[in-house]
């Protein structure tokens, strides 16, 4: 049988299969010999050794898509980044830094702008506009007045879903309405889960509309670039790839170098200013990490 791991709990893990069964397993031996651990979000292979009290061993872990450290998790589609429009404002700055981190793991962003019950929506429009032109999914939303949330909640069904952005945004209002309408499977196994003493925080994914995935956390909680190579950073900021051919060398770095398509688009006013003033920051950010 196969299923996705949506919690562990020391040496257990929760497999959420089909049907709407949670199944409480042991990983095989096999995987400790091999220093492999099964992480949150692994779809894995299960064999059933009790079926009245749902028990099972993993034997097998399918292939990762994504991986996020902090929180620890496999297989996450898309990230939910989310940004208020005021209250505290929206830094861009920060958006485009989370971005780059949602582009570097290869996972989807939907950006979500949220408390649209505070900004006039012409205030709205412009902001919003400067990252649909990119290509990114934008969604404004607002937990005052719902504003948005069905159409969110469209977005994540049969994914799963990380939600990331600064605090105070209002990321928990936002998944607290999402998951009021989320059924949650209170079997034998789940009841054992909620009767756990100790208070410590568990990364756990949450189920609903049947094959679609929350993480209970918010991710990226490490905004730390300096792993990334410099010259890897234009890869992040995709709206430069369209320009990039009328750079006059293909090592452009797009700052200082003469006859840079990205610089006259930016002049031009086909790429955001906005967003080359956060790739110039960003850019001298890993430079100096490089020289210390
Ligand atoms: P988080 O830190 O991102 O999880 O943010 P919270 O969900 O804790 O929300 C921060 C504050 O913003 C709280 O006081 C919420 O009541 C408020 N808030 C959240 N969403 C909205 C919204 O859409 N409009 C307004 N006006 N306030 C909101
Ligand atoms: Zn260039």
């Amino acid at each position: 049988m196969v299923g996705k791991i949506i919690k562990g709990i020391g040496g257990f893990y929760y497999v959420y299969t089909e049907g709407d069964i949670l199944y409480e397993c042991r990983a095989k031996g096999i995987f400790r010999k091999r220093k492999i651990t099964p992480l949150i979000g692994d779809n894995v292979v299960i064999s059933i050794l009790d079926y009245k009290n749902k028990l099972g061993n993993i034997d097998k872990i399918l292939p990762r898509t994504t991986y996020l450290k902090r929180p620890t998790v496999a297989n996450i589609d898309q990230a939910v980044i989310v940004f208020s429009l005021s209250q505290p404002e929206p830094d861009t700055n920060l958006l485009d830094r989370f971005l780059v981190m949602v582009e570097e793991k290869d996972i989807d962003a939907i950006i979500c702008f949220n408390k649209t019950d505070i900004v006039p929506s012409e205030e709205i429009a412009i902001l919003t506009n400067i990252y649909k032109s990119i290509g990114y999914r934008v969604v404004t939303t607002s937990w005052v007045n719902k504003d948005g949330v069905e159409e969110l909640k469209a977005m994540l069904e049969g994914k799963t879903t990380v939600f990331a952005g600064p605090s105070g945004v209002g990321k928990s209002s936002i998944l607290n309405l999402i998951q009021s309408e989320i059924e949650l499977e209170t079997g034998e196994v789940s009841r054992k889960i909620g009767r756990g003493k100790h208070t410590t925080r568990h990364v756990e994914l949450i189920t609903f509309q049947h094959n679609s995935y929350v993480l209970d956390t918010p991710g990226f909680s490490s905004l730390n670039i300096d792993y990334m190579e410099q010259i890897e950073l234009r890869n992040y900021f995709r709206e430069f790839a369209k320009y990039a051919y009328e750079c006059r060398f293909k090592s452009c770095r797009h700052i200082n170098e003469p006859i840079c398509g990205i610089k006259e688009a930016v002049k031009r006013g086909d790429i955001s200013e906005t967003r080359y003033l956060s790739y110039k920051q960003l850019f001298t950010e890993l430079d100096n990490i490089r020289r210390w």
